[in-house]
């Protein structure tokens, strides 16, 4: 059997982790077995899609390598089709006009809910006779079209993360809504519902597995009973797990984070994210931790996912990332720091200066986790002006360390080397009888207004070719 699997975002938001993190399963199926991956615009919600996040859904997954080789297609460019399936089931006695008001289903709900039952739609008029339809016709009420669900049946699959389910009819809240109410002057049925639209959309599109997240799982029920009205193939359905925070509950706004736009300004690189993302759920046959999505793709199967939900570990995401970014060149790299060195107001330029950058991505690169620490680390060397901290305002009142500052002020020359800069501090540390320790503390004082940072040298020379190594220890010692 061909492959053929499908990611179908409601362009109703940005990008969400857990609707990529769906692609990526999705994504790493269908290459694992040549098939393919194709993009579907949910848009049948005209109130709340917008195109702009169709644009941030397409390119967020672009961003994550979650190429689609078909698509995409959108819902609303498919009406027809759908109309045409619930004429169908209207002609098979499968679906029927309701012309229930909002007020009268309100009713039925208060009663039921006095009544300690759980809401749902008590199919009443799932067999109107023609007077009652002319009559309700005639009164200008406009129907919603229901798909008829009986109770007294068991919904069974076979899940390929989850084993067996079962659903019982009963539980499914009675006759479905799969269109809604026609607009005023028009005698057809109105938009179609999302449980329609998307049977519809996966057996025209040969959608051989359905993999998405558990919390679909009432509606694959509900789809099964509209693929089995329709004598379609039923495909395979695989339920993916929730992703959780900290404390267990589905992750969502209220921690920070959602979109795979607020992951990447928070400094996250595309290819660490998305193998987080695979992490997430998965786990590989041979225990290992870091791939390219390639690689996850020849091992990946869905007998591997679990069933439990899968907590979200901000630390596991921030080692993973920088394991990342350690593996990259310099030059790899400056790219992506320079837009966070840019909205941090530093100025450079990247074209007369590149080997001074370089040079400085290289030296900061060791304590990256997130591209947005560059800002951080890479500030003292774009500041004019620095202020010493606490612990290095105290180191400066110990004997020695003005001395040897104002040696290094004049043994310091422009254009110095790495011999060169070395030399000098084993001259220091010789002609004022110091321990080498002292004159390298008070250097870095001097020249970072801190104790601790990268090395020390390269530090030195980095700052030297700005020539601002002299006028910042002078600044210090004077003060
Ligand atoms: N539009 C649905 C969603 O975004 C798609 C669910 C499905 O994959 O069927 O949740």
């Amino acid at each position: 059997m061909a492959v053929r699997v499908r990611i179908a975002p409601s362009p109703t938001g940005n990008l969400h982790i857990g609707t990529a993190r769906t692609a990526v399963f999705n994504w790493l199926f269908a290459r694992h077995h040549q098939g393919t991956f194709i993009l579907r615009v949910e848009d049948t919600d005209l109130e709340r899609s917008k195109s702009e996040y169709t644009d941030n859904i397409k390119s967020g997954l672009s961003w994550l390598g979650l190429n689609w080789d078909e698509g995409p297609f959108f819902q609303t460019q498919r009406l027809d089709l759908y109309r045409q399936a619930i004429q169908t089931l209207l002609d098979k006695g499968l679906a029927y006009p309701c012309y229930c008001t909002s007020e009268e289903l309100e009713a039925m709900r208060e009663t039921q809910k006095a009544n300690n039952q759980a809401p749902r739609y008590d199919n009443r008029h799932r067999n109107l006779s023609p007077e009652e339809i002319s009559q309700f016709e005639a009164e200008g009420r406009k129907p919603v079209i229901r798909f008829k669900i009986e109770d007294n049946q068991q919904i069974l699959w076979h899940d390929l993360i989850r084993g067996t389910v079962t659903w019982q009819g009963s539980d499914l809240g009675g006759d479905m809504v799969i269109a809604r109410t026609p607009d005023k002057d028009s005698d057809n049925f109105g938009q179609p519902l999302y449980n329609l639209a998307v049977v519809i959309d996966d057996i025209d599109m040969n959608i051989s597995h359905v993999i998405r997240g558990e919390d679909h799982i009432a509606n694959t029920a509900k789809q099964i009973l509209l693929y089995q009205a329709l004598e379609a193939k039923v495909p395979e359905f695989a339920h993916t797990p929730l992703i959780l925070n900290s404390e267990g509950k589905k992750l969502s706004k209220r921690d920070g984070v959602t979109s795979i736009d607020d992951f990447r300004k928070m400094g996250f690189t595309a290819p660490a994210l998305v193998n987080y993302m695979t992490l997430l759920g998965w786990t590989s046959p041979d225990a290992e931790e870091i791939f390219t999505l390639e690689e996850a793709a020849t091992k990946f199967s869905l007998e591997r996912v679990n069933k439990a939900g899968a907590k979200f570990d901000w630390d596991k995401l921030d080692w993973l990332n920088s394991q990342y970014l350690h593996k990259m060149s310099p030059e790899e790299l400056l790219p992506l720091l320079t837009p966070h060195w840019q909205e941090a107001g530093y100025q450079f330029n990247i074209d007369t200066e590149k080997d001074w950058l370089l040079q400085l991505t290289s030296l900061i690169t060791p304590s990256l986790n997130r591209l947005t620490d560059a800002v951080k680390e890479a500030g003292l060397f774009f500041a004019d002006g620095i202020t010493l901290t606490e612990e290095a305002q105290e180191f400066m009142t110990q004997e020695g360390v003005k001395e040897v500052l104002e040696a290094v002020i004049n043994a310091t020359k422009s254009d110095l080397t790495f011999q060169e800069a070395n030399d000098i501090i084993k001259q220091i540390t010789k002609d004022l009888k110091v321990k080498k320790g002292l004159v390298m503390r008070s250097l870095r004082v001097g020249l970072t207004g801190e104790l601790h940072g990268p090395d020390l040298v390269q530090t030195w020379l980095l700052l030297n070719q700005k020539a601002l190594d002299k006028t910042r220890i002078s600044s210090i010692v004077n003060n």
